[in-house]
């Protein structure tokens, strides 16, 4: 496979021709937070905190393929207070609280606040009043928590290659909510999978509770951000 050479933040970078940039930078050391991406699935674009620059334009780390020559920014004092930035936003409009969540410690959202050393948000909580969706025979739905992410929505199939959850209404009133004909359907490791899928505690499995302790959980054990997890 042909490789390149780029730059970032003055570092010279070496990638496979083709390699997604966030990918790339971790492969040379370099941590670009990301909330929506997962590797070796198609980008979703969605939660922007993986904004870097390029020629002094903001863009989607995740939606970028490393092209040969490219100079990136990626820890500027500006990006980092700009993807912190984001990061507090999705904690004002949803409703996290950490130490109450099923997810803590292994909550993708809690692991990057810490690691951009997020105490609080400068912007005013939004305390919406959102619902929690108990419809399904074996999956919760905590609106609180969701952050629109669609990695449920595009990147879960059942065995059979159906989607389970999709999203209803517009704007502030999007909700994801679930086929339940086809998630009563889902075998555990199908469940399983919905649950590690989503990178905050809103997919919740019924009568599934902090089986793991919190303490030896995922992030607990290696925090988000030290390339080699
Ligand atoms: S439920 Fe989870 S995976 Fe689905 S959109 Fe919300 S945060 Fe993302």
């Amino acid at each position: 496979m042909k490789q390149i050479s780029f730059e970032i933040d003055g570092k010279i970078c070496k990638a496979n021709e083709g390699e997604n940039l966030v990918t790339a930078a971790k492969k040379n050391g370099i941590y670009i937070p990301v909330l929506c991406y997962l590797e070796k699935h198609e980008c979703l674009g969605t939660c922007r905190v993986c904004t870097i620059k390029i020629d002094g334009r903001s863009m989607a780390a995740c939606t970028l393929i490393v092209q040969e020559g490219m100079v990136v920014e990626v820890n500027s004092a500006e990006l980092q207070d700009l993807r912190k930035a984001i990061v507090e936003l999705l904690f004002v409009e949803g409703n996290h609280f950490c130490p109450s969540c099923e997810k803590s410690g292994n909550c993708q959202l809690q692991a990057v606040a810490y690691a951009m050393d997020m105490r609080v948000a400068r912007f005013h909580y939004r305390f919406s009043p959102y619902s929690i969706n108990y419809k399904g025979e074996k999956i919760i739905l905590e609106h609180n928590r969701c952050i629109h992410c669609k990695r449920c929505t595009n990147l879960f199939h059942d065995d059979e290659g159906y989607k389970v959850f999709s999203f209803v209404n517009r704007g502030a009133k999007t909700r994801v909510t679930l086929d339940l004909k086809r998630e009563k359907l889902l075998s555990k490791a199908k469940l399983e999978e919905a649950k590690n899928l989503c990178p905050v505690g809103a997919i919740l499995l019924q009568g599934d509770g902090f089986e793991q302790p919190i303490g030896t959980r995922q992030y607990d054990k290696n925090p988000i951000g030290i390339i080699g997890d």
